[in-house]
């Protein structure tokens, strides 16, 4: 048994977490409070402009596995950017399983139950922390989809409406407010609860930001992840 020794968690270790068969990668760099996630693997300039970031930055990221914009729970889809609350977990299960059964769809919910709560424990930052979202869009979805349900826009960019920043904390869009980039802030949307991660941040007074930008734009990705990540507190009281 002498040299049987448990080692310490090694700062730049990998692990990953599992809700029902989607697995998130996890990368881990030295002990800040920042935490990051790619959640839609079919977004790759996403993906690929926060693993570079993450390159020389530290906090916790996550990446969604596989090239699919959904994943597998309980033998059902559903987008994994809708299974944070029930209720917009069930909207997404019967919108992608249309043959589902009700039991089936509650068998899946369960799953959900089981292995949500590990994935948010290490997902959501420490008090006062923040988390950032990268997303791509394409023609259909843009900043306009979004200043209807939002508190207040800013809109430097107007003809570049695919690549902007949706914030849940007021004084974080403060901050944004004061950069060349586009943003909305939603800290209390009044449409239903759609299960985003977004809608379980402004719920929870979670700082939270969203950075989309049309596939492809990598460089532009790249330089909005760094400035804003360079803008905004690492935690706030
Ligand atoms: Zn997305």
């Amino acid at each position: 048994m002498a040299f049987v020794a448990v080692l310490p968690q090694m700062s730049c270790g990998q692990r990953s977490i599992a809700v029902g068969d989607a697995r998130f990668r996890v990368a881990e760099r030295g002990a800040s409070p920042r935490r990051y996630i790619h959640i839609h693997g079919n977004e790759q300039t996403a993906r690929r402009a926060l693993a570079e970031h993450m390159r020389n930055r530290d906090g916790r990221a996550f990446f969604v596995e596989g090239d699919g914009r959904n994943v597998t729970v309980g033998g059902l889809t559903i987008d994994p950017n809708r299974m944070f609350s029930p209720v917009g977990a069930r909207a997404s299960f019967k919108r992608l399983n249309p043959d589902a059964t009700p039991d089936a769809i509650s068998s899946a919910l369960a799953v959900l139950e089981r292995d949500l709560p590990a994935l948010l424990r290490a997902l959501l930052p420490p008090d006062g922390g923040l988390i950032i979202s990268v997303h791509n869009n394409s023609e259909g979805y843009n900043i306009r989809t979004e200043i209807p349900i939002s508190e207040a826009r800013h809109l430097p960019e107007p003809g570049v409406p695919n690549d902007f920043f949706l914030l849940t904390d007021a004084r974080d869009f403060e901050v944004v407010k004061g950069s060349p980039y586009n943003a909305v802030l939603q800290t209390k949307p009044a449409t239903e609860d759609d299960g985003s991660l977004s809608r379980l941040c402004a719920a929870r007074g979670v700082r939270y930001v969203n950075l989309e930008c049309f596939a492809g734009r990598l460089a532009r990705q790249r330089e909005m992840l760094r400035w804003v990540d360079e803008a905004l507190p690492m935690l706030r009281p």
